[in-house]
């Protein structure tokens, strides 16, 4: 997916969650997170970027152990700020741009971190069904979260 629509399924879901602004934000930049990392590690080499991208940066496994370590607040407070409520809600945005990368022809690692081995493969990168799908879940997402600010 696009970072664009990363930014618009984190950022809508984790207003529907309930995330304060902290949490939203943080949650946004874990949704491009994976991507970033594979352009730093391959700089402008495009053929490096090739066969790094979409391999252990987005790797669920990976993710979900940095999660469950901030869930235990096995990472340290220093100077008042949390680092592991700053690394949780990281990792669940980058969790999340995996989920949204499942859904793609490319697909993403499963077991081995360097193999696109499982996906969906509903849709191309960048298509006009990518941009559909984000459009629609950001909408409902909204739509139901109005639905419960207006009761509260
Ligand atoms: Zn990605």
């Amino acid at each position: 997916m696009k970072f664009g629509s990363h930014k618009a399924i984190n950022g809508s879901l984790s207003v529907f969650l309930g995330f304060d602004i902290a949490g939203i934000v943080i949650t946004v930049l874990g949704g491009v997170l994976p991507d970033i990392l594979d352009r730093i590690i391959a700089g402008r080499n495009e053929w490096l970027f090739s066969r790094i991208h979409r391999k252990i940066s987005h790797w669920w496994l990976l993710w979900g152990a940095i999660l469950y370590l901030c869930h235990i607040s096995f990472f340290p407070v220093i100077f008042q700020i949390n680092t592991s409520e700053i690394l949780w809600y990281l990792s669940f945005g980058s969790l999340l741009h995996i989920a949204c990368d499942s859904l793609t022809m490319s697909g993403i690692p499963f077991l081995n971190p360097f193999k696109q081995s499982i996906g969906f493969r509903l849709f191309y990168t960048g298509s006009g069904a990518e941009y559909a799908l984000v459009r629609d879940r950001s909408v409902i997402l909204y739509q139901q979260w109005r639905l419960v600010v207006t009761k509260e």
